[in-house]
Formats: C-alpha cells, structure tokens, sequence
C-alpha cells in the first residue's frame, strides 16, 4: 500500500507546533512514532494535508517524578517506558501494558506512550485497505449512515484497544493538553467521549504534552491482563487493569479497567466499589467483582474484534480476576 502525498511539517518548538495546528485546523494530523497513523493513512481512513511531526519537541520526551506525580512526557518510545526505573517500582501495570504493546520492534523503534493513549478506536469491518472498504457504503465512523458491526445501530461501537490506556485508567492519571490558546488538564476519564465516531475530547488545535500519574501510596499494587490471538502483534481481544490499595490487609482504592470493550477503556466503578474494605482473602468478593465486570463490560461488547462476542465476554471476567488478584499479591510484596 503506498502513503497518499502530504505535506511533512516538523516544527522545531512547541510553540510552533501549537501555531501549525492552530492555522491548519482539520487538515492537519499529529505525528508522533507513526506506527498506528501511517498505517491508517496507507489505508486512507485518513487523508490529512498536513502532517506535523513531533520529533523535534525533546522537552516531551521524559518521566520524572515530581511533588507526589509521575509525569510522563506524551513523546516518551514505549521503550523507555518499559525500562524506566520509576514505571517499574511504582506502575507495574503500566510496565506490564506497555510490554504487550505490539512486539519489541514497535515499543524500540517508534512507537510513544503519548500515541498509545491517542489510538483511534478499532473495528474489523473498518480498518482494512481502501479496496476491502470500497465495495461498501460508508459506516458510521467513515460518515456514513451504517453499521456492520451491529443491526440497525445508530451509532458506532469500535473499540478501543490501546494497552497503555487500559493501564493508565485503572491507575488514574491525568492528561495535559495544550493549544496556542493555553493549557488544560483533564482526568483521564474525560479525556475519552466513549463515542466510537469520535473517541477524544481533544480539540483539532490541541497536543497531549504529558500524562500525570499520583504516585501510589504504600500497600499499593497494580495488574494488566490482555488476551489475543498471537501473543505478539496483536491487538488486544478484550483486557483489564486494576489497581488497589492494601491497609490492614483490606482493600481501598480500587480502580478497574476494561478495554477491548467500548469506546474508551471502560472504568468499572461499581465493580470496584464492592472490592472496597474488603479482606484481600475473600475469594467470594473477588468472583462477584468479576461476575460484575464481565456484566457490565459485556453491555458494551458487539462482535467486531475477530473471537466470538461471548468467549470476549467470559475472558473480561477472567481477565479482572486475574488481575485483582496479581494487583493484591504486588500490594502485599
Ligand atoms: C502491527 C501492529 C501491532 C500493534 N499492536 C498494538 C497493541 O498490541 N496494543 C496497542 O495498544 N497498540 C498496538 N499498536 C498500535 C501502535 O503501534 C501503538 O499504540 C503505539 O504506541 C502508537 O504510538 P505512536 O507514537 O506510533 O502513535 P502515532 O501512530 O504517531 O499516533 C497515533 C494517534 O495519536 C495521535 N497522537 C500521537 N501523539 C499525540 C500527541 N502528543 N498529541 C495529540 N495526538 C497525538 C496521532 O495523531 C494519531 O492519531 C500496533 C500497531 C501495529 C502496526
Ligand atoms: S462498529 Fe460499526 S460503525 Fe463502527 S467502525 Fe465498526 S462497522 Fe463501522
């Protein structure tokens, strides 16, 4: 597949790359390591006129621990993510997420923590080449008025299928967003709109600069869990992050995620609520936080990433099991 012709711009600051994005609007895409952005463009699912490389912009390229947060610079390759000294003590999931990303080439070669977190949201019957797409009308999330995915659905529902924010919701992080208009930061929980058509609160004129992480408090712990088909390359079927606290050998603090599921990694509140002040030994509290996941997860779940929707069901289930229970082991040393 050949890239379509674009206009390559690598501004040398951030102030210029805010001033690009600024004048070029909707014709303008970002470029950060461009493993997930060139293959769409090879695809032609987009068609920007502009592409504004980040590559220049090395104050967005580290993680630091500051004042109780860890901040990770949004250009930060998923290689220096794995081997950073800070990830690994404090954010085991994230580790963990990062280590499933695709296979080593993509985490050494290109790929950042920044363009993880702002992976479209996928579908099977969207992302393929321009030839497969060209005997159907447009769906939902190409401007059409269709879905393959679901009957009659009137919105669309591709997933997102990013390891990284899967992690980084069941941690809890905050993202910096910046635009030539100024600064905001929002929870990761508003950062995604949960809408398959369009995935991000991010504006056109905006940049992730960083991503935010509290430094977890002591007796803290945190697990990633992912399923698919290879055990390299390969997006995730359905995964989940959780992330707990242990006092007193009780829980506190939990935080569930599932992605593969919706729009957005999915943050169960519910399930993780009936976790909470729990002995860290009760297996029966364990089974009905999972058999609530899987419930609500499973609302979420239409058939479009390739396994069966029901085997992505049960595996949610599993999925959060094994990872309150690897969270608590990590908690407890
Ligand atoms: C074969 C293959 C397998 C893969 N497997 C996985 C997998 O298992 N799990 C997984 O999570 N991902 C997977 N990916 C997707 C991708 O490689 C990773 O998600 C990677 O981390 C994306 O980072 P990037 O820097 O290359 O992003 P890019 O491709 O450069 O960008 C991705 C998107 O984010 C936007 N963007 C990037 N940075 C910013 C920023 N700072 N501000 C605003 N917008 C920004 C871009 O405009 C683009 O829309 C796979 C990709 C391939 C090709
Ligand atoms: S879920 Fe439906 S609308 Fe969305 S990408 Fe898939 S087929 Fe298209």
């Amino acid at each position: 597949m050949i890239i379509p012709e674009f206009e390559y711009l690598a501004p040398g600051d951030l102030q210029e790359a805010l001033d690009c994005l600024a004048s070029h609007g909707e014709e303008a895409v970002v470029l950060a390591g461009g493993t997930d952005l060139l293959v769409r463009m090879k695809q032609r699912l987009v068609k920007p006129r502009f592409v504004v490389s980040l590559k220049n912009l090395e104050g967005l390229r580290s993680i630091k621990e500051k004042d109780g947060v860890i901040v990770i610079g949004a250009m930060t390759p998923l290689v220096e993510v794995l081997e950073s000294e800070i990830v690994g003590k404090y954010l085991p999931a994230l580790r963990q997420a990062v280590g499933k990303i695709g296979a080593p080439s993509i985490q050494h070669f290109r790929g950042t923590i920044g363009g993880n977190l702002c992976l479209d949201t996928r579908c099977l019957f969207y992302n393929q080449s321009q030839f497969w797409n060209s005997g159907r009308t447009p769906c939902h999330k190409n401007n059409g008025q269709t879905c393959y995915a679901e009957e009659n659905s009137d919105r669309c529902r591709s997933a997102n299928q990013s390891d990284g924010a899967c992690a980084l919701m069941a941690l809890g992080c905050d993202v910096v967003l910046a635009s030539s208009r100024g600064e905001r930061v929002l929870p990761v929980e508003d950062f995604f709109t949960g809408k398959g058509e369009s995935p991000f609160t991010i504006e056109l004129d905006e940049l992730m600069l960083e991503i935010h992480v509290p430094v977890p408090g002591e007796g803290a712990g945190s697990s990633f869990q992912k399923i698919s088909y290879r055990s390299a390359i390969d997006f995730a079927l359905v995964s989940a992050a959780v992330s707990v606290r242990v006092m007193d050998r009780r829980m506190e603090a939990v935080r569930i995620a599932v992605g593969g599921a919706g729009a957005a990694p999915l943050l169960l509140k519910e399930a993780a609520a009936t976790l909470m002040g729990k002995p860290i030994d009760d297996a029966r509290a364990i089974e009905a936080t999972s058999d609530l996941a899987k419930r609500h997860a499973s609302a979420f779940m239409v058939e479009n990433l390739g396994s069966s929707l029901e085997y992505r069901q049960k595996m949610a289930r599993i999925l959060v099991k094994r990872a309150t229970k690897e969270a608590i082991a990590i908690a407890t040393g």
